[in-house]
């Protein structure tokens, strides 16, 4: 059984745990088996396991928990970048705080995730300028007239959002080829040179940056662009690779 299996036992639409019977392998672990597992997996590999629960929205709290632990690794392995061994040791954790959710969220990031506008700042209406004919009351000459409306924001259609999916694979992560096509006579897809093959659009890292900077002034964009940033960066990696060995904990837990 994987993580993604483990999802429907955490749904409580679903009760899982019956003994009604059951078509695949994964399926043929009882109720007990199952709890008995997630519970290791939790356990050796709780960062991972909290992760994947809080990005699927199974619940708050396994977001904040996940949010906590890569916090607290942060602050274990922070000082390998100069720049975050020299604050001072009562904002360095709320730096690492700030990394940490920032490096979660863009975990939880996918294709099928929404964004803020940018057009519109998120609030589904942009000014425009517009010039109307206006006939004077009294009679007379009727002229343009120039006025600022609010209208509704056509990149998110007023909803102030728009979706993460990578707009030139619309989330597939992968694009026709041109070129491989062209020379070999049939459709050869390649990885989206836009997204890098994930289909879906990362949190810029400036907002990562921006979320520091309230903390504290001493990181500059320079900073963090040099040796900052690939530290967020190794977060967002951790994250990944504590995924997989919550997935490979369940999987040999349940075999
Ligand atoms: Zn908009
Ligand atoms: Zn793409």
């Amino acid at each position: 059984m994987n993580l993604e299996s483990a999802i429907k036992f955490h749904s409580p639409k679903s009760p899982q745990f019956t003994d009604s019977p059951r078509a695949t392998a994964s399926e043929a672990l009882t109720g007990t088996d199952v709890m008995a597992a997630m519970g290791m997996a939790q356990s050796r590999a709780e960062m991972g396991y909290s992760a994947f629960l809080g990005k699927m929205g199974i619940g708050k709290q396994d977001s904040d928990r996940a949010i906590n632990l890569l916090t607290k690794y942060a602050l274990e392995t922070c000082d390998r970048v100069a720049a975050l061994r020299k604050l001072n040791g009562d904002i360095k954790p709320a730096v690492a705080q700030a990394l940490a959710t920032y490096a979660y969220l863009d975990y939880c990031r996918s294709a099928a995730s929404v964004k803020g506008c940018d057009c519109c700042a998120g609030t589904g209406f942009i000014e425009a300028e517009v010039f109307t004919m206006k006939s004077p009351l009294a009679g007379g000459v009727r002229r343009n007239v120039r006025e600022v409306v609010r209208v509704r924001c056509k990149p998110c259609e007023g909803r102030g959002i728009v979706s993460a999916a990578c707009n030139d694979c619309s989330g597939r992560g992968k694009v026709v080829d041109r070129k491989k096509t062209e020379a070999q006579g049939v459709p050869v897809m390649s990885n989206c040179k836009r997204c890098g093959g994930r289909g879906y659009e990362r949190i810029p890292s400036t907002e990562a940056h921006r979320a520091v900077c309230e903390v504290t002034d001493l990181l500059s964009l320079d900073t963090w662009k040099k040796t900052v940033k690939p530290f967020y960066d190794s977060l967002i990696d951790k994250l990944e690779i504590e995924e997989a060995w919550a997935n490979s904990t369940l999987r040999s837990a349940t075999r």
